[in-house]
């Protein structure tokens, strides 16, 4: 017969395992996330995120706000930790950046992508390395450590802007899209929105099929920010990390009551806890 050229072939993803906590664990079993983001008038955005890391088990969260002014959250989240940015040592740290970033995560970028474990980069932190050559590099050589995974949370306008295309082509083929941003950079990568894509430079990339469109909505890509960040604290290997916290975080949509509004805030504290872990 004749051969057409395939796209790579594409798992659905099956329901993780549930992961248990181990009896004897404590927090620094958990692993730090630092969430940094929150530029003036987007605190919320990080807040969300760590809001979100927390709820699924991280053990310590900080918040490394980039506003200056930094709003007095504490009494409404008193878990978190919130800090200047600058006065982190993100070494030992699981990052996700770029949650409300706005331009001032340009200036924080080289640090992050130099120092954090762990790294989530989303939403302002994507536009960044889209509009800032020089920083690509510095990803780059994350991916040759080995030990420094970092996982690419792109909307399709985040990963047009990446790829240097228009929405259009990134949803006409969506696993090549992604595909092609795994391994450009490096990284996990996950196209987000129906059918959200995760993909890896050296492995077949999976479709996700839990979520609905009640997660289109402000602020709940923030929560697949912190819920990613969470299980790379915790352990998980980034495909796994990505692929897990995506499938929880659509199947928290899918058993969302009838009736009861999906905002990103009841989402970001809803019943992660229990499926958490690497
Ligand atoms: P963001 O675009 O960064 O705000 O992220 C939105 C989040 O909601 C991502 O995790 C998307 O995959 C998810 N989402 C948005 N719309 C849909 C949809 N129609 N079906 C499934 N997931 C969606
Ligand atoms: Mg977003």
């Amino acid at each position: 017969g004749v051969e057409h050229a395939q796209p790579p072939t594409a798992w659905l993803a099956g329901a993780p395992q549930p992961a248990s906590r181990p009896h004897a664990s404590h927090k620094g079993s958990w692993g730090d996330v630092a969430v940094i983001g929150g530029a003036p008038g987007m605190g919320g955005a990080a807040l969300l995120a760590a809001t979100a890391a927390l709820h699924a088990g991280a053990g310590r969260v900080f918040v490394g706000l980039l506003d200056d002014a930094r709003p007095a959250y504490e009494a409404s989240q008193p878990e978190l930790m919130l800090r200047a940015w600058d006065s982190l040592d993100l070494a030992g740290m699981h990052v996700a950046c770029g949650c409300g970033g706005g331009q001032a995560v340009r200036d924080v970028l080289p640090r992050v992508l130099l120092q954090a474990r762990s790294l989530v980069l989303d939403a302002d932190a994507l536009n960044a390395l889209a509009a800032v050559a020089a920083l690509r590099p510095l990803l780059q050589a994350r991916a040759r450590h080995g030990e420094q995974a970092t996982v690419l949370t792109p909307h399709p306008l985040e990963a047009a802007r990446l790829l240097g295309c228009t929405v259009a082509e990134v949803q006409a083929d969506r696993l090549a899209a992604a595909y092609t941003l795994a391994v450009r950079h490096g990284c996990v990568v996950v196209l987000k929105g129906s059918g959200t894509v995760v993909a890896e430079p050296a492995g077949v990339p999976l479709i996700n099929p839990t979520g609905n469109a009640r997660l289109a909505s402000a602020g709940t890509g923030d929560v697949l920010a912190g819920l990613v960040a969470a299980r790379l604290a915790a352990g998980a290997a980034p495909f796994q990390a990505a692929a897990g916290a995506v499938f929880d975080h659509g199947l928290a949509a899918d058993r969302w009551p009838q009736g009861e509004p999906l905002v990103a805030s009841a989402l970001a504290g809803r019943g992660f806890w229990s499926r958490s872990g690497p």
